[in-house]
């Protein structure tokens, strides 16, 4: 049994609507607070998802995948399109650039980019990453996403370029 707020007859808990007055017997105060109770959960774990979406949009980890992916399988347009080197090139002057950036542990060369790319990021500040020879191989960039957020980019450096010219 249950009293009915309006009439304060006893009623069957089952009832919906109190058969002697007809006044609702939902409780609207139940439901409010299950509703809150929802939207405080949405405030709370919609900022985590935002950030790790932002994270992925904002680092270099798609870039250097592609990057290395290109240089394992000796496909320069891939290569090239991720570090922003250019497309027109010379095809032996491309292997040159594939043969070149190769020659060090790709493995190693991926583990310092993320890393350093990372910091960059993190710090707001622009950097290299080194060939495993010493010369600086990429340039990064990090710029401003929004208010919260920097993005952080990896271009191929021209003196690259250049060395590979002088070498043909
Ligand atoms: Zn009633």
């Amino acid at each position: 049994m249950k009293v009915c707020p309006t009439c304060q007859a006893g009623v069957k808990r089952t009832e919906k609507i109190c058969p002697y007055c007809n006044a609702s017997l939902k409780s609207w105060k139940r439901r409010m607070y299950w509703g809150m109770g929802f939207v405080i959960l949405l405030l709370l774990i919609a900022p985590i998802f935002i950030h790790v979406y932002m994270d992925k949009v904002t680092s270099s980890t798609k870039q250097i995948d592609q990057m290395i992916m290109g240089l394992e399988q000796d496909n320069y347009a891939m290569f090239a399109e991720a570090v922003g080197a250019p497309l027109e090139l010379e095809e032996q002057a491309q292997q040159h650039v594939l043969d070149y950036m190769k020659n060090q542990s790709l493995t190693e060369f991926k583990k310092r980019t993320t890393r350093i790319t990372a910091r960059a990021k993190r710090d707001n500040k622009n950097t290299y990453v080194h060939h495993e020879d010493g010369s600086a191989v990429l340039d990064v960039h990090v710029s401003k996403y929004n208010v919260f957020y920097n993005k952080v980019e990896v271009k191929l450096r021209e003196p690259v370029l250049h060395w590979v010219a002088s070498h043909e």
